[in-house]
């Protein structure tokens, strides 16, 4: 068996060490006798294996008590919808920070469910190259919540900051492509939400974590399952969970405890990673990326090729390479390596030797 480096944007890569765990519990989970996909969600081994992935999650990134963690399903398109829905009951405009692919489908969400939204700062003057400065966030008068997208998974546009709010405005976030690449300040937001397939877990899972007392927020109209208020008071089992990818995510956060030693130490090795990759495109003119230095991604890397008639070579022998999945996103092209937290830093090593290579063969 050989894995290659996989630099996919998602479903992405997982850590090697939880495949070979799940392989070995797969047929009998320890010694139940049955797979943990074929156990009832309400069995006391499930409800186990549920809790453990909550408390293991919780220790990571600090969450606070007043916090509740949603294991929902729908992925974060459907928290574009579940945002306004949960949060603007009482009325209210959704106010937004405009940086990219992602954030502008939650914009549309918005509009299409007909509440309107309001664009709080834009980095559409700059070409979506850099994130708008605090100072640069002009609130609505009557907004309900704020919404930004942490990381712009297709342009690879990262917010260097956390944004103010003032109290009675709660800050959301699509941490989608970014949660637990480091350490994070949980008590700065109002609601959090990740799809599951980057540095979580496989698919079919949606995080949520909400700060209780905006539970009751809910529109009448919010459907029972996007709404989080159901959803807590029934401990995420309102209707049968995707139980397996909570298992799996229960396997990388207890591998991001013990393995990698929690988010501090996660985060130096994903400031590594990055690094080595940037300074291989910086350092070389056959590569570029246009992202200003303190707004680029760590965990999506865009580059593009000088010449694009180069593009379809670099992917074809890249991959014979062994490093899978470098395309860029199918709406803009070029090459992206992703380098979530399963991506190891021999990878980046293998891919940075690969341009090098590359570019002195075809240069
Ligand atoms: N937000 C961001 C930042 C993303 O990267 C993605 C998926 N790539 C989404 C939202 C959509 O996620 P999902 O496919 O889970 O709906």
């Amino acid at each position: 068996m050989t894995r290659k480096f996989n630099f996919c944007a998602g479903p992405a890569a997982l850590p090697t060490a939880v495949l070979e765990r799940a392989r070995d519990e797969m047929l009998d989970y320890q010694g139940r006798g049955l797979s943990v996909m074929e156990m009832s969600h309400r069995s006391d081994e499930f409800v186990a294996i549920a809790s453990k992935a909550e408390a293991d999650l919780r220790a990571l990134l600090d969450i606070p008590a007043n916090y509740r963690v949603l294991f929902m399903q729908g992925g974060a398109s459907t928290q574009f919808a579940g945002v306004p829905l949960n949060l603007l009951g009482a009325g209210g405009a959704a106010n937004y920070l405009y940086t990219g692919i992602w954030g502008k489908k939650a914009i549309k969400e918005a509009e299409h469910l007909a509440v309107g939204s309001h664009v709080a700062a834009s980095s559409e003057s700059n070409g979506l190259i850099a994130v708008p400065r605090q100072n640069a966030i002009q609130l609505s008068g009557d907004a309900g919540y704020l919404h930004y997208t942490a990381n712009e998974t297709i342009g690879g546009l990262e917010f260097d900051y956390i944004p103010e709010v003032p109290a009675d405005v709660p800050l959301v976030c699509d941490m989608s492509s970014s949660i637990l690449s480091g350490p994070l300040d949980v008590s700065r937001f109002g609601v959090i939400y990740a799809g599951a397939q980057k540095n979580i877990g496989p698919a079919g899972l949606t995080l949520v974590i909400v700060r209780e007392d905006l539970l009751d927020r809910a529109r009448k109209d919010c459907p029972t399952m996007l709404n989080w208020k159901t959803a807590a008071e029934a401990d995420s089992m309102f209707n049968t969970p995707p139980t397996y990818a909570w298992y799996l995510s229960g396997l990388v956060f207890e591998w991001l405890k013990d393995e990698v030693g929690g988010l501090a130490a996660m985060n130096a090795i994903n400031d590594r990673k990055a690094q080595a990759l940037y300074a291989a495109i910086d350092g070389n003119d056959f590569y570029s990326n246009p992202i200003v230095i303190e707004n680029r991604s760590r965990m999506n890397v865009p580059f593009v090729l000088a010449d694009d008639r180069l593009d379809a070579a670099f992917l074809a022998e890249s991959e014979a390479a062994g490093l899978l999945n470098l395309a860029g996103h199918r709406s803009v092209g070029g090459m992206r390596a992703s380098l979530y937290n399963a991506v190891p830093e021999a990878a980046v090593t293998a891919l940075v030797d690969f341009m090098g290579d590359f570019a002195r063969r075809h240069g």
